[in-house]
């Protein structure tokens, strides 16, 4: 017998009607048929990102060659979209630039955090956290030798583990896996206290969520544009330094574009002020150019409408998960109280990686995070609220047909 549903369809189309966001969804290319719930991984496409692509390559490219450095602004992109990005994550325009990956801008910014407490030697971070910045981390500490070591603590932890050795500690604000929110403010606080520099990543809630980096008195933080930014595949990321450190020290990959004169080809390495010191080399333009059009949709969009919608979805998308598949092993995975949680909701399932491969063949595509995460991303200017509804009676087919043991769904690609 199907489980009861207590939540009817018709009132969450009563939720879409009336949803101030809703006309968002009309500038994303989304194609029928589907319901992602992945844009935490690679957010959808503006359809504006599709114009730009073809002007940057067949006008700016094609026909205006070299010159485009100058006349299409080429040179200004990685500032001009940090200062777009600046007004959603609680910054100042000339304290963010847009520039390579997230990983390296995490070196870049370490690095220089490390430099401001130079008779320390500990990180701390969280080993949970999403590989690559323990990584990143662990490649910085062994270049620099001299006694640097990460110190891990899972967040629980994290109070005890800040003490006077501590340089800087170097967290996620909203966990990649489960979801849960880091107090941003508290643990700057506390890093403060004890004198540490505070560094973040905020991969997962740049776009996702109200982000106030000057309120919370943040270091330095660092994070994507290519999830809930809806950047593009690659998309740069971007560095935040608070104004009170710039101009202290220097970032450690010091190439030409971050020179004060870079076209007056000098032998010897002289920062060029301000943020423009984050630089290294010559910046992706195409993908730069692209991410622009993700980046303007979100800075139109009211980031509180933005976080209340998603609570309300990742609350529904856990209610109805737990009221119709109960009995087929899936355990919730992320917080429960939609405070403490991202814009995302992970379920652990013994197989999960089947389980979600059939989701995905059926329209539902979300992602696999080993061992057993199935993770549910919800992004408010393109998902419905019938869509989370949708998605889980097909989720409930995928579950009570067991067609997830199909052998087809076992197999695993490069990226999950
Ligand atoms: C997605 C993500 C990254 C990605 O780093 P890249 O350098 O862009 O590959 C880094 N850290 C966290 C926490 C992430 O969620």
């Amino acid at each position: 017998m199907e489980p009861v549903n207590e939540i009817a369809r018709e009132d969450l189309q009563r939720l879409d009607r009336d949803d101030p966001l809703a006309g968002f969804r009309a500038a994303f290319a989304l194609p029928p048929g589907v319901i992602y719930l992945d844009g935490n991984s690679l957010g959808a496409m503006p359809w504006a990102a599709g114009q730009l692509a073809r002007q940057v390559v067949e006008k700016e490219w094609a026909k205006g060659l070299v010159t485009s450095w100058n006349e299409a602004g080429w040179f200004g992109l990685p500032v001009r979209l940090g200062g777009k990005i600046a007004g959603l994550i609680g910054a100042e325009p000339d304290e963010v630039i847009v520039t390579d990956s997230t990983g390296i801008d995490l070196y870049k910014a370490l690095a220089v955090a490390l430099q401001h407490r130079p008779e320390r030697r500990v990180i701390v971070m969280e080993g949970s956290n999403f590989p690559t910045d323990n990584y990143v981390v662990q490649g910085l500490v062994g270049q620099l030798g001299d006694g640097y070591e990460i110190r891990f603590a899972e967040a629980a932890e994290l109070g005890a583990a800040i003490d006077r050795d501590v340089a800087a500690v170097c967290l996620t604000h909203v966990h990649y896996k489960s979801g849960r929110i880091l107090d941003m403010a508290a643990i700057t606080k506390a890093a403060h206290e004890y004198g540490a520099m505070a560094v973040w990543d905020l991969c997962h809630s740049a776009g996702a969520m109200p982000v106030d980096l000057n309120a919370c008195h943040a270091d330095f933080a660092v994070g994507c544009t290519y999830k809930y930014l809806n950047g593009g595949p690659g998309s740069p990321g971007f560095i935040f330094v608070a104004g009170r450190h710039l101009d202290k020290y220097q970032q450690p990959l010091t190439g030409w574009w971050g020179h004060a004169e870079p076209f007056a080809f000098e032998r010897d390495y002289r920062p060029a002020p301000g943020i423009r010191q984050l630089l290294s080399g010559t910046q992706p333009v195409l993908s730069l150019a692209v991410a622009e059009a993700g980046i303007d949709i979100m800075c139109r969009a009211d980031m509180r409408a933005v976080r209340q919608k998603s609570m309300h979805m990742t609350d529904l998308l856990i209610e109805l998960v737990e009221n119709r598949c109960v009995g087929f092993g899936l355990e919730l995975a992320s917080p429960r109280d939609a405070a403490s949680r991202g814009s995302q909701v992970s379920f652990h399932h013994e197989s999960g990686l089947p389980v979600m491969q059939a989701l995905i063949s059926r329209g539902v595509i979300g992602d696999y995070r080993a061992p057993g995460n199935m993770r549910f991303g919800v992004t408010p200017l393109y998902l419905r609220y019938t869509d989370i509804w949708d998605a889980v009676e097909i989720l409930w087919n995928v579950l009570e047909t067991g067609v997830w043991r199909e052998p087809e769904f076992s197999s695993r690609g490069p990226v999950t």
